[in-house]
């Protein structure tokens, strides 16, 4: 069976399990056409996004990635599977040199990652998304990193040699409670928040480059009443909060790309969800209160490296 990922093709009777288990996915790896693919829809904005993995050991309820998967056993089992580029660092030495030679005087802009996050559990081990930063470095190139993981405070010895660089750390929701329900397996959100205040503190204009800092609570999900002002003052350390909403007016556009548990998920949440644009504006009016001091953008326009 063939499946395509954007320009990267995939013969998935020719998977090859380099590992057996790491944690509870089966790890498979092959070689990639290409790596860095034309960047579209919401993000379209940037030259080309950059995947290192494709699935994603997270496994959130509500991922959009989920439906990319090739094929139903492996987008039901979402979570359970990732598939490393192994040759992602060479491949993308070759197509960055072609890009300086075409466009000497632009740097290219570079989204990382759109469907998979580049410091899942599995990049402990391979150490991809390192050696994919150390080879855009020479490249000077605008790039936003997208995650969940405080394994980014690994890199940071690499992260403050970019002078246009924005992270943006996912954060859904301010409650455990509700993270635990619509994303196991994911760290938790005092390690992400610890994680970003690390990369400030540790960065400065003696070691570098402070890169731009992005909470992004995309899709929002609930947060419980009581711990919503609580968790909206932790945020005040970075530039940017961005919400996004779970596409309430577009009720197919949730079935069409997550499973059962998520919407099973949002039943448990009726409290919030049956407002659900009542609760987005509540929670929008709490961020630009308490916030001043920080950006507070909205969907696509949250999302800009700018
Ligand atoms: S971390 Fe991102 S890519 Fe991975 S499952 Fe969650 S939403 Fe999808």
């Amino acid at each position: 069976m063939q499946f395509e990922d954007e320009k990267y093709t995939v013969d998935t009777n020719q998977l090859l399990v380099v590992s057996e288990k790491f944690g509870s996915a089966d790890v498979y790896g092959q070689n990639a056409k290409s790596i860095l693919n034309k960047a579209t829809g919401f993000i379209k904005a940037y030259d080309f996004t950059l995947n290192p993995y494709r699935g994603c050991q997270y496994g959130c309820t509500y991922c959009y990635a989920a439906a990319f998967s090739p094929n139903e056993k492996m987008r039901n089992e979402w979570g359970k599977w990732v598939l490393i580029k192994e040759n992602a660092a060479e491949v993308l030495e070759k197509e960055l040199m072609r890009w300086q030679k075409k466009n000497s005087d632009k740097s290219p802009s570079i989204y990382m990652s759109s469907v998979t996050d580049p410091y899942q559990p599995i990049e402990s081990k391979t150490q991809l998304t390192r050696r994919l930063l150390e080879v855009m470095l020479e490249y000077r190139p605008i790039l936003v990193i997208q995650t969940r993981s405080p394994m980014i405070t690994r890199d940071i010895d690499i992260l403050q040699r970019f002078k246009n660089l924005r992270i943006n750390m996912s954060i859904p929701t301010g409650s455990e409670v509700v993270r635990k329900d619509f994303e196991p397996q994911t760290p938790s959100i005092r390690a992400r928040l610890n994680a970003m205040k690390k990369i400030k503190a540790k960065i400065n204009d003696l070691t570098g480059y402070l890169p731009k800092l992005s909470i992004t609570i995309t899709p929002l999900l609930p947060t419980l009443p009581e711990e919503q002002d609580g968790f909206i003052r932790q945020l005040n350390f970075v530039d940017r909060v961005v919400i996004q909403d779970f596409h309430a007016s577009h009720k197919r556009s949730l079935i069409a790309s997550t499973r059962d548990a998520a919407i099973n998920m949002k039943k448990k949440y009726e409290w919030w969800y049956n407002n659900e644009v009542e609760s987005y504006q509540k929670f929008k009016n709490k961020l630009l209160q308490i916030l001043n001091d920080v950006e507070v953008k909205e969907g696509q326009a949250g999302f800009t490296y700018e």
